[in-house]
């Protein structure tokens, strides 16, 4: 698992400040909004921001100045990562990694459901500075980039703060595509998505949960009375607008039983959905709390997800499984398998060194250690044909 938060080794009294690396002189632009990371102490280059020393331990920098020894946690810190460091804690933060495909942007912990699983869950403290955090970010990051996430918490609750950071994504990251993980339920106000449409973003999807065809199991799921309503609502607001959406069903106790059902119901009622994705449960937060009511074998509801996929795929909808691994999934149902877990938190099991599909599965969230399906084995080479 690798680190994104550490302890630098001594306070300063100066305002938090986010920053890029480089490593490289050639690539500086503007040392004001850079980090130096270098390992020479002698001939220290002036003007940066601020400067990370590697295999640096002799701490005697312990004035006010912006000079900190990397700590060991952080050193797989790059060219382009970008930082923000909280001089007055002691606090480095890695907010993006130029060379990962994982990169999401936190903006908000609050949020206005309470789902049993969520990995991630709500805080009610003003967390205001996350987004101010990411709008001095997304300049620093490279325009080079494939995808971003925007993540929460929920971060509609943002409303025109959420368009404010979309704007910038298309003006700094044109080429970047833009995933936003949401519950839906704000866009059941039609002027919320007019503004989110009006910015004619390239290359912007919606992910929304739906957990059951079924309101009031939906809305078990969410803790919130009336957000299937809601979300739904969202939903067709969102096509109305033509803002391109993915549906997210997260697969556990509560909600694969009537998977089917709810293909179908999305099949006939959300045909618009750009793709399907049926995800694993990452044991975090409340699913960790509430992992006895939750867990199900994923080897044990491979009919009904063999039966949800089938009928995606025979209605022409782009449907895929996530966060499962190939040994627990049916072998037709591997060609729908992705590779989903984010690079900083992904593991595999000493048995999977031997295994002939290591390359293609998408192993474990580093979480799992909590529970996994009996049924993790090797897959021998003849097997993975
Ligand atoms: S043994 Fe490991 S690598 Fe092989 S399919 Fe299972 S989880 Fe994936």
């Amino acid at each position: 698992m690798i680190k994104l938060h550490a302890r630098l080794s001594h306070r300063t009294d100066a305002e938090p400040f986010v920053a890029r690396i480089v490593r490289n002189l050639q690539n500086t632009v503007d040392r004001n909004r850079e980090i130096l990371l270098t390992n020479q102490t002698e001939t220290m280059v002036p003007g940066f921001r601020g400067y990370l020393m590697v295999s640096h331990t002799d701490d005697s920098s312990t004035s006010d100045s912006p000079i900190w020894p990397l700590p060991a946690e952080l050193d797989h810190l790059a060219e382009g990562d970008v930082v923000r460091i909280s001089p007055r804690s002691g606090e480095i933060w890695v907010m993006y990694r130029r060379a990962s495909t994982f990169n999401s942007m936190l903006v908000t912990e609050r949020c206005n459901s309470y789902c049993v699983m969520c990995s991630q869950p709500p805080k009610v403290a003003n967390d205001d500075f996350l987004r101010a955090a990411y709008l001095e970010a997304i300049p620093l990051m490279s325009p080079e980039t494939r995808e971003l996430g925007i993540t929460g918490g929920e971060p509609a609750l943002l409303g025109n703060g959420l368009v404010e950071l979309l704007n910038a994504c298309k003006t700094h990251l044109p080429q970047t595509a833009i995933h936003i993980l949401t519950n839906g339920r704000l866009f059941r106000d039609i002027e919320f998505c007019r503004a989110l449409s009006s910015i004619e973003h390239p290359d912007l999807m919606l992910g929304i949960p739906l957990y059951s065809d079924i309101s009031y199991r939906h809305d078990h799921v969410v803790q919130a009375d009336g957000a299937f309503d809601e979300t739904i609502r969202g939903l067709l607001n969102l096509a109305r607008f033509q803002v391109p959406i993915e549906i997210r069903v997260v697969l556990h106790r509560d909600t694969v039983d009537r998977l089917p059902q709810l293909a179908r119901f999305i099949t006939r009622n959300l045909p618009f959905a750009s793709h399907v994705a049926l995800m694993g449960l990452e044991m975090m937060g409340f699913a960790r709390a509430n992992l006895p009511a939750l867990w199900i074998d994923p080897a044990d509801y491979q009919p009904q997800l063999r039966a949800a996929v089938e009928h995606f795929d025979r209605h022409g909808m782009s449907v895929s499984i996530y966060n499962h691994q190939l040994c627990v999934l049916d072998h037709d149902l591997w060609p729908f398998a992705r590779k989903s877990i984010s690079d900083w938190k992904n593991e595999y099991l000493p048995e999977c060194d031997r295994c002939a599909v290591r390359a293609d599965c998408g192993g474990f969230f580093a979480s799992s250690s909590l529970r996994r399906s009996d049924h993790i084995q090797a897959i021998e080479a003849a097997a993975s044909i």
